[in-house]
Parts: C-alpha cells; sequence; structure tokens
C-alpha cells in the first residue's frame, strides 16, 4: 500500500469511529452483506440465531425473521436438538472462554452443497460469548476432488486388471473381479458387459455376459429384452453411435430420449454410464454402469478412467484372441513336425530292415570260399553297410524321441557287468592302438541298478565311442558314481563321466556341440566322419532319464563328458540272469533249434548264422507249425518272431506253455524276436510265457548269447 493509500486507510477508520454505534453497524452489516460467505452469529447456550448475513439467508432461503430462533430449526430445517456435529464445545474452554479459531469442511444434506466453516467464539455486544461462523461454498472444489478421487478408485481396479490380464491369458478369470472393483469405485448399483455378436445380415446384436450388482439391487442378467437383440431394440439405438465413434454415453435417465428412457426406467435406472469396448480396430461391445439410487453426474475423469477399464479389456482380449491363433498355429506346428518325425522313424525303420539283410548276406558270404580280392570287396561292402546303418540307428532314435515315441524301460541291471561288457568290446577296437581303457566304480554305489540298462548302454557307446574316435595315445577313463537324487527321495542319481587325452574342442565350439549335426571339423577338412548327431542323442536320452550332461574340453589335452541320469536302487536276482551283457563269445555247445520267422531274409541270415555257429536248425513260417514240429521233433530251443500269419508269437507260446506242443516241451526255451520294441512288449512279450526277448535288427552275437544263457538257466554250468 503506497502512501498515499494508507493515509486514506487511516482517515476512513478514523471517520468510523468518528460515527454514532448505529452507524457503524449498519457500516459493519453493509460489509458483512456484501462478502460472499455465509456469515451468522449464535447464542452459545441457547443455540438462538443473533445475526444471519444476506448470503446466509439467500442460501438457506430465510429471511430476517430467524433471528432470535433455534439455528438447527433453521439452518438444518426443523431439526428437533442440536446437531451431532456442532461446534459450540470446540470453541470454548471449561471456564467458556474463547479459544480460538476450529475449521472444518460439511455438506449441508438439504442442498447438496459442501462449505468450508471457520467457527470461533466472540464476545457480543452485551458481553455475552457467541458463536461466529463463517462458511464459504466450496462445492465446485470438492467435486473435483471428490471427481478425482473416484477417477483414482477407477485406475486403481484397472491397474489391477491390466496386471491381472497380462499375468493370466485368459481375461474371462478375472472379468468378474474387475466388474466388482469397477462397481465399488465407482459406487454404483450394477457394473456389466455386453459383448457384440452378428445377426445373418452383419448387424450388431448385444448379448448380456456377466454382471455385478451392489447387495440388494436385483439383477438384469436373465432379462431377455436386453440380450440377443439389436440395439435398436433394446433401446439403445443412440448408444450404437456413440459406440461406433468410440465415445462413452452418459447420463441421467430422466434426460434420454423415450425410447431409451422407457427401456431403462424399466430396469430401475437412474443414471447411467456405459464405455465401448474395442479390440483394436474392431468394436467388441460395451462396459456399463447402472445407478438405481438416485442422479448422478458422471464427471469426464470418470468417464476418461471407465474408458481407460474398457481399454484393458479390449488390450486383454486382443491378447487373448493372439495367444489362440499362436497355441493353434504351434500345435499345427507341432503336428506337423511330429507327422514328420514319425515318417521318418517309420521310414528309418523300414530301411534298416532290409539293409540288415543286406549285411547278414555278406557276413554269410564271408564264410564261403572267395578270392582275395572277393573278400575285400564284401568287407568293403560291410563296412559301408554298417556306417549307413549307424546314421539310419540315430536317424531312427531321434525321430522317435521327436515323435514322442522314445519310451524309457527300466529294469534291474548290474553296473559293473554293463562298464565290463562295453569296454571289452572297445578293448577289441583299441587292440594295436597306444590307448587304455580303464573304467571304475566309486565305492558305495549299489551294485544292481533298476533303470534304463540299453538307453544307459547307447549313451556309454556314443561317448566312449567318440573317445576312442577323437583320441590318438594316451588313456580313456570311464568313472561312476551315485549319489542321493534332490529331487526325489526314492531315486538315485547315478553319475558316469567319460574323460580321454584326445585332440579336445575349441571352447568357441564347446556351447552348440549337443545340437544336432554339429562337428568341430568343417566339411571340407573331414577326417572323422559321423552324423554329429550322436551328441545330441545323448542329450536327448539323459534328459529323458531326468538327467543331465555337460562336457568340458582343452584343445590337444582332452575332453571329459559327464551326464547324469535317475535310476532306482535294483534287486540283485537270485540267479545271475542279467543274460544280454556279456562280451561275444564262440558257442562251446551245439543245441537243435527251431526258428519260426516268417520273412525269407531274416529266415535265412539267422539260418545260416546259427549254423555256422554249430547249432542244428529247422525253419518254419508260423505258430502253427512250431506246434506241429515240436510235436514231431526233439529241440532244446525255440526262437520265435512275434508277428507271423496263420498264428503269431503270442499264440504259439501260450500253446506251448498249456501243452499243446506236447508235455516234454511245457518248459522249452523260447525267445521272441520283434520289431517294434515299445513300452511294456518286454512284460507282455515275458508275461505270454517267452523265456527272453530280442528286438529287431538281431544282432547275430547277441542271439548266440541269449540261446547260449537259455540253456545255461536249464542245465548246470559245466566245470
Ligand atoms: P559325430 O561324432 O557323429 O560327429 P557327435 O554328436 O557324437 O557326432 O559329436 C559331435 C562333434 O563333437 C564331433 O564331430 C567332434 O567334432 C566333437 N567331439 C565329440 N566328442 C569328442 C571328443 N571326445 N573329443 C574331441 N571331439 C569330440
Amino acid at each position: 500500500m503506497g502512501r498515499t493509500a494508507l493515509m486514506q486507510h487511516a482517515n476512513r477508520l478514523t471517520a468510523l469511529e468518528a460515527c454514532s454505534p448505529e452507524e457503524s453497524f449498519r457500516q459493519l452489516f453493509t460489509v458483512l452483506d456484501s462478502l460472499d460467505a455465509v456469515v451468522y452469529v449464535t447464542d452459545i447456550l441457547t443455540h438462538e440465531i443473533l445475526f444471519i448475513n444476506r448470503k446466509g439467508m439467500r442460501d438457506v432461503g430465510v429471511d430476517n425473521t430467524v433471528l432470535g430462533r433455534k439455528c438447527w430449526k433453521v439452518m438444518q430445517q426443523d431439526q428437533d436438538g442440536p446437531c451431532p456435529f456442532c461446534t459450540n464445545d470446540k470453541i470454548v474452554d471449561a471456564q467458556g472462554d474463547p479459544t480460538g479459531v476450529y475449521t472444518w469442511e460439511f455438506q449441508n444434506t438439504h442442498n447438496g452443497r459442501w462449505y468450508f466453516l471457520q467457527d470461533r467464539a466472540i464476545r457480543w455486544t452485551d458481553g455475552r460469548v457467541v458463536r461466529m461462523e463463517i462458511a464459504t461454498d466450496i462445492t465446485e472444489r470438492k467435486l473435483a476432488e471428490i471427481a478425482q478421487l473416484k477417477r483414482d478408485a477407477i485406475l486403481k481396479a484397472v491397474s489391477w486388471a491390466s496386471e491381472r490380464f497380462l499375468a493370466e491369458g485368459d481375461w474371462r478369470n478375472h472379468l468378474p473381479d474387475l466388474l466388482r472393483l469397477l462397481g465399488q469405485a465407482t459406487n454404483v448399483s450394477r457394473v456389466y458387459v455386453f459383448r457384440n455378436s452378428y445377426a445373418p445380415d452383419g448387424s450388431e446384436r448385444m448379448n448380456h455376459l456377466l454382471e455385478w450388482t451392489a447387495p440388494g439391487v436385483p439383477s438384469e442378467i436373465e432379462n431377455p429384452g436386453i440380450t440377443n437383440v439389436s440395439y435398436e431394440e433394446a433401446g439403445a439405438g443412440r448408444w450404437r453411435t456413440f459406440f461406433l465413434n468410440r465415445q462413452p454415453v452418459a447420463g441421467n435417465v430422466a434426460e434420454a430420449p423415450p425410447e431409451e428412457r422407457k427401456a431403462l426406467e424399466a430396469q430401475g435406472i437412474i443414471s447411467i454410464a456405459a464405455v465401448p469396448i474395442y479390440t483394436e480396430e474392431t468394436w467388441w461391445g460395451f462396459m456399463g454402469f447402472d445407478e438405481c439410487r438416485s442422479e448422478r453426474r458422471w464427471t469426464p475423469a470418470e468417464l476418461d478412467a471407465l474408458q481407460a477399464a474398457a481399454g484393458i479389456l479390449g488390450a486383454a482380449l486382443k491378447r487373448h484372441s493372439i495367444e489362440k491363433d499362436l497355441r493353434r498355429l504351434t500345435s499345427r506346428a507341432e503336428e506337423s513336425s511330429r507327422a514328420k518325425s514319425e515318417f521318418l522313424a517309420n521310414m528309418s525303420h523300414e530301411i534298416r530292415t532290409p539293409l540288415n539283410g543286406v549285411l547278414s548276406m555278406l557276413q554269410l558270404l564271408t564264410c564261403t570260399p572267395l578270392t582275395e580280392e572277393q573278400l575285400e570287396y564284401i568287407q568293403n561292402a560291410e563296412t559301408a553297410g554298417k556306417s549307413l546303418l549307424e546314421i539310419i540307428n540315430d536317424i531312427l532314435d531321434l525321430s522317435k524321441i521327436e515323435a514322442g515315441r522314445m519310451e524309457i524301460e527300466p529294469y534291474n541291471f548290474q553296473l559293473s557287468r554293463m562298464l565290463s561288457s562295453i569296454a571289452n568290446i572297445f578293448n577289441q577296437q583299441l587292440q594295436g592302438k597306444h590307448i587304455t581303457l580303464n573304467w571304475g566304480i566309486e565305492f558305495g554305489t549299489p551294485e544292481w541298478l533298476l533303470g534304463d540298462a540299453g538307453r544307459i548302454r547307447q549313451i556309454l557307446f556314443n561317448l566312449i565311442g567318440n573317445a576312442v574316435k577323437f583320441t590318438k595315445k594316451g588313456s580313456i577313463e570311464v568313472e561312476a558314481f551315485a549319489q542321493p537324487c534332490p529331487e526325489d527321495d526314492e531315486s538315485i542319481q547315478l553319475n558316469i563321466t567319460v574323460t580321454d587325452t584326445g585332440i579336445g574342442i575349441p571352447k568357441n565350439k564347446l556351447d552348440a556341440i549337443f545340437e544336432p549335426f554339429t562337428q568341430v571339423e568343417g566339411v571340407r577338412t573331414r577326417r572323422f566322419g559321423g552324423t554329429g548327431l550322436g551328441l545330441n542323442i545323448v542329450k536327448r536320452l539323459v534328459e529323458l532319464m531326468h538327467g543331465t550332461v555337460s562336457i568340458s574340453s582343452t584343445v590337444y589335452k582332452g575332453t571329459s563328458v559327464r551326464f547324469d541320469v535317475r535310476v532306482k536302487q535294483g534287486i540283485a536276482p537270485a540267479q545271475a540272469g542279467e543274460a544280454c551283457i556279456m562280451p561275444a563269445f564262440r558257442v562251446s555247445k551245439q543245441y537243435t533249434i527251431l526258428l519260426a520267422e516268417d520273412n525269407p531274409i531274416n529266415r535265412l541270415a539267422a539260418s545260416r548264422f546259427l549254423e555256422k555257429a554249430g547249432h542244428t536248425i529247422t525253419c518254419v513260417n508260423d505258430g502253427k507249425m512250431v506246434l506241429e514240429e515240436l510235436k514231431t521233433n526233439d529241440y532244446d530251443c525255440v526262437v520265435m518272431d512275434i508277428q507271423m500269419p496263420t498264428m503269431d508269437g503270442m499264440e504259439a507260446v501260450i500253446a506251448i506253455r498249456q501243452g499243446q506242443a506236447g508235455e516234454i516241451n511245457r518248459e522249452i526255451p523260447v525267445v521272441a524276436l520283434t520289431a517294434h520294441a515299445m513300452r511294456g512288449d518286454r512284460e507282455a512279450i515275458l508275461r505270454a510265457g517267452f523265456t527272453d526277448y530280442l528286438a529287431k535288427p538281431v544282432d547275430m552275437d547277441a542271439l548266440l548269447i541269449t540261446i547260449a544263457n537259455q540253456m545255461r538257466c536249464i542245465q548246470p554250468p559245466e566245470q
């Protein structure tokens, strides 16, 4: 304030002091009446109104006749006693002296307006202590604040929903919770979702999908008038236009067009808001909010938040449909990959059978009189055929694993026997090389284990085979130990490491070494042959047995491959009988064997091979002939195919065990040959009465060993 202004102000004050008390009051009332706040004064003890300014009279709707009347009757429209929120005791102390200003906020339930109140006790002109209240109307600010709070509550629900919808693909699981949260946040009577469907003529129909209702509010979910009807039929034709423009609809029903009003009033709705749901560009449906208790104002902030909720739902719907598409595509891709693997598995199996025939014939040919040149050609053909067989076997294994057809079949085996027999086989290859092959089992490792010995053997063949292939001199060590399985109390983790002192693998190749078709040497510098499938098969087999495989290697120093598989404690059989795990040997005793096999090449190969080994062989084509032959001639053992015409191997063995081939043959050893060695086959075959089992293509050495073992089981070994 400038000097002149100060002077004028001081002069005015002096003028006020100078005038009479009546004049002073008049001037004071003029000032109070011109205030944009309600000012009124009441007696603290009697609650009588002593003064009320013009704004007060206007807002409360009274005139100065209220002076002298109880404030609660005037201000609270004929209330019977003091207001429960009366502040009289807050503005005076125990002695009744003024304590200062008490401020608070209050909503007048009659006009709905909000006030900021400043109450204080002052001394009135007659000396008594009175209460003066100055009430400023803050309705606009308050409503904005409330709208903000409501918007925040809605956004909280939206943020909750976005988290849930993101975490789990299926929006349907979270929608009921979202509707409830939105209903509570907006404090409405009903929240619901409608989904569009399309009539044959392309027009939209609205379908009631889900609804939440506040306690005591009747449900509309069964209302046939609003589901599977067009927007026009439901009285919501106007909404369709709004929704197509991505606009919300909101307002009190009393202000809606007559058709819409009729439909909404029939559902008890007084005020309504609805926001469209879009999945990107497609209008999917809408989310609605009914207020059935009173009219209400839908603020733009609130509608924005509701639109955000609909947006989240739209995004979840889109994501769900993308996921569904992806799942469909993935499953189609998996299906086709499985079909390919299946085809490959069948193909390899089909190729393997004749190839095996070729190899058997070549093997037999080597036993006939030949020139040196012819022998060399045959040996070359045999080598080429064997490596082709190896590749086919690898492909067959891989495609079987990929087609999900590789099964793990656990049975009892003796770890030491397995390792010694594998070592025996490789030691034959290592003769003349400067490599030693040693194996060892850590003390405390169970002697008998229950696991898929065939697959473990295959893994070891691969790893030791690589070690032999890539080592020029030094040693190959195979070490095994068992430890408790961390994930399964009933299992044992069998760990085996194969370490060599070979050429090693460069560090940058190690990461990819378990990938299929990976080899360290490029195609042009290949010295070692192989397909690059071995380690991948090892990894897949190890994983099938719930294990892991790892490799460490130093170039020119050597390589160490470690793997573990899950097995169980085995049971030592009453008589040592793990027949198949023995080194190859020549038979020392000749037997009379009945061979039943319908495939002529397989029959010829097996019979000639067994004959070369010194046995006497009779061949028949089917099970019926087996029974006949056994009845007429004496045999030590039967080797029988499972799949045969007229009477198959299973039927035949059952008949033999029932005595249909003569009492004497009830206990005769019968070895099965089968092409499809799937899980459970072995058990079924042994249950039917076979004494042992060999998977096709039959390894001839294994056949000799099996026959020898059969005989050993029924005859005491020779001293
Ligand atoms: P393959 O031996 O048929 O090529 P594998 O999958 O068994 O296929 O091996 C892949 C590659 O890993 C081999 O070609 C070789 O380069 C490398 N490798 C595997 N084992 C050894 C090892 N013990 N020493 C050196 N290199 C090895």
